[in-house]
């Protein structure tokens, strides 16, 4: 491979990063996030109340204003929200699959 193949490769590389970045930025604080539970807390749903344990589950969380639902209420046809997966919950599913 070329120095130029490698440097156009780096760059698009960066590009990309970039996008992604701007885009989570973008999406805003009220966007939903497909997250692994960091401390154990419960679905906001009244009707729900799923416990959501630290380590063991995922959830889905909006960071302005504060919600955390567990994704059986997020995935909930008519008063589901549309989210996508953190760039931790990513991580995570990489690792898991690497072991
Ligand atoms: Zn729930």
């Amino acid at each position: 491979m070329s120095f130029k193949q490698r440097e156009a490769k780096r760059k698009k590389k960066v590009a990309v990063g970039a996008k992604r970045i701007a885009s989570r930025k973008s999406g805003g604080s009220s966007f939903w996030w497909l997250t692994p539970v960091r401390k154990t807390t419960c679905c906001s749903r009244t009707d729900c109340g799923r416990v959501l344990r630290a380590g063991k589950d995922e959830m889905v969380f909006r960071k302005l204003p504060e919600d955390v639902l567990c994704v059986l209420c997020a995935d909930h046809p008519g008063r589901g929200v549309s989210y996508r997966p953190s760039t931790r919950w990513e991580q995570q599913r990489r690792k898991g699959k690497a072991s």
